[in-house]
């Protein structure tokens, strides 16, 4: 069951086999990578980052949004023995910098547009040998010329078991992000486990709109295709329209977006000015996705439902998914479990307890797949794995007597309402189907008399003039169980969102 190869040979391995096929495609301005190009670059890069110092151990910092570099670069530093972190393209030199100097990176690899902030960054840090740029700028080395190196290509001894591929942050949305340490086989193990369930063959082509940096990108939009042969299209930033044309365009396949963009498919007016009928799945991860919002959203598109998975960077990242083409899914799961992988339920009262179909509780979750750890945060290593190689999740969810995962919300982030409990997922997913808002989140505040309550903020729809918080706190009291209530509201312009897609619920509790 266990993929025990370097992370580029597992993507890598069958390149030779689909030579000629374009494996990225520049979705602004169609310049093209075939897949034989593609193994002979990273090669060359390998050699260029060997004989510009890189060894094994290094980590490498790659900053830059998606592009058709992007894994090419990725590909050669592991080939070179070096651990990848990725860096938000947008992240302040202060953000950087604090990721450099955590994971002790000794490179960095970047873009022209964002070099001032890489160099401020490493400035602050320290330790950086050297800044190379994907395209070119003066005064740094460009990929582009190094790939016309003559040294030899790098033979590093990589141990599957124990290097490190991969040292993606999580997002920070429920405290700082932190480090995580993935091994050449961790990631590996989680492709090959998720490859018959959540791929069809070498004609997909895949929309890479978000971001490689995050691990569900890195993996649905990066590894997965490209160890497949399929062709995968790449957007540097999410907009809408631009979207939706790259889409036409392109005749995309498959779509693995997060549920904002499931909610812009279900009910932007924009939509309708494009034809997408290339695509065959939509598949959403990262956050909370209701059933009602997914099946107006195939609805619309005329697509089987919107198939779901679940993940987190700790597990490099897949656990559950919905098999493309699978019959019958109950609407708002995240999937079965995949093989090779257990998972319990345990009772948030008394941890030591399973609990049975149908009972909530934290998810936890045994596999090939689970992380190394923290890097440099033993405690917090440990708080969440447990000595039987356990990692809790803290992600609250059920399983139905087939089998079928739900996630009800995270352990941190449910209401407790007078000794009841309100997940926030399930007030936004409500708040949606109001016809004049266009977006909602739910966090809970203390009341007067020190009640947890559950506060809203809401996003008007473009057009509703008169929806006021008494309308949106009747509409869902007219809904919900009275403890479920919303009890304040808010009107802001926009709910604040990590690049993955999550609500950043500590950014509303700071405005609360
Ligand atoms: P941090 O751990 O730094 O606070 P984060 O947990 O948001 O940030 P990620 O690893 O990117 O960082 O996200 C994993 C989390 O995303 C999961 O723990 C879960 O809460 C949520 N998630 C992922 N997929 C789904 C899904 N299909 N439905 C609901 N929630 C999901
Ligand atoms: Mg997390």
């Amino acid at each position: 069951q266990a993929v025990e190869l370097p992370i580029h040979e597992a993507v890598l391995g069958r390149a030779a086999e689909f030579a000629q096929r374009p494996a990225l495609i520049d979705g602004v301005d169609g310049t093209t990578l075939t897949y034989e190009q593609l193994d002979r670059f990273h090669r060359r890069l390998a050699a260029a980052f060997a004989e510009a110092g890189v060894r094994k151990g290094d980590v490498l910092a790659l900053h830059s949004p998606n592009t058709i570099a992007f894994p090419t670069a990725f590909y050669a530093a592991t080939r070179a023995g070096a651990s990848v972190t990725t860096v938000h393209p947008l992240a302040t030199a202060e953000e950087f910098a604090k990721q450099l100097r955590d994971s002790a990176a000794r490179w960095i690899v970047t873009v022209s547009p964002f070099l001032e902030t890489a160099r401020s960054a490493a400035e602050k840090a320290g330790g950086i040998q050297e800044i190379f740029v994907c395209d070119s700028a003066p005064g740094h080395r460009s990929l582009i010329d190094m790939l016309a190196t003559t040294a030899p290509e790098p033979h590093v001894d990589i141990d599957p078991v124990r290097d490190i591929a991969a040292l993606p942050y999580s997002s920070g949305t429920t405290g700082i992000p932190k480090g995580v340490m993935l091994t050449h086989r961790s990631i590996a193990t989680n492709l090959a486990q998720l490859e018959p369930l959540a791929t069809t063959g070498p004609d997909e082509r895949i929309l890479a709109v978000l971001p490689f940096f995050h691990i569900y990108g890195l993996t649905a939009l990066m590894n997965a295709p490209l160890r497949l042969g399929a062709a995968v299209v790449v957007l540097p930033r999410f907009d809408l329209e631009t979207f939706l044309a790259a889409i036409e365009k392109h005749r995309i396949t498959h779509l693995y977006v997060a549920p904002p963009i499931v909610l812009a498919l279900a009910k932007h007016p924009a939509v309708e000015g494009y034809d997408l009928s290339s695509l065959k799945y939509v598949i959403s991860a990262a956050a909370p996705l209701d059933a009602d919002l997914a099946a107006a959203c195939s609805r619309r598109l005329g697509l089987p439902p919107v198939g779901q998975a679940y993940g987190m960077t700790e597990l490099s990242p897949g656990t559950h998914v919905v098999p493309l083409g699978a019959e019958n899914t109950p609407p708002g799961t995240v999937g079965k479990l995949i093989p090779g992988t257990e998972m319990r339920i345990l009772s948030l009262d008394d941890p030591d307890r399973d609990l049975g179909v149908g009972e909530p509780g934290e998810i936890a979750i045994r596999g090939p797949q689970v992380m190394k750890g923290y890097l440099g945060r033993p405690e917090a290593t440990d708080a969440m794995i447990d000595q039987d190689g356990w990692l809790h999740t803290g992600d609250v969810g059920y399983v139905d007597a087939d089998g079928w995962l739900f996630v009800v919300d995270r352990v941190k982030e449910l209401i407790k309402y007078k000794g009841f409990q309100v997940a926030p997922a399930e007030l936004e997913a409500l708040l949606l189907t109001h016809p004049e808002i266009a977006d909602a989140a739910v966090i809970g505040v203390y009341n007067d008399d020190n009640n947890e309550v559950p506060h809203a903020f809401v996003v008007r729809q473009p057009d509703a003039v008169d929806l006021f918080e008494g309308d949106v706190m009747m509409y869902v009291a007219e809904r919900v169980a009275p403890y479920k209530r919303v009890r304040k509201v808010t009107f802001v312009d926009a709910v604040p969102r990590a690049a993955s897609g999550k609500i950043l619920r500590r950014q509303l509790r700071e405005r609360s």
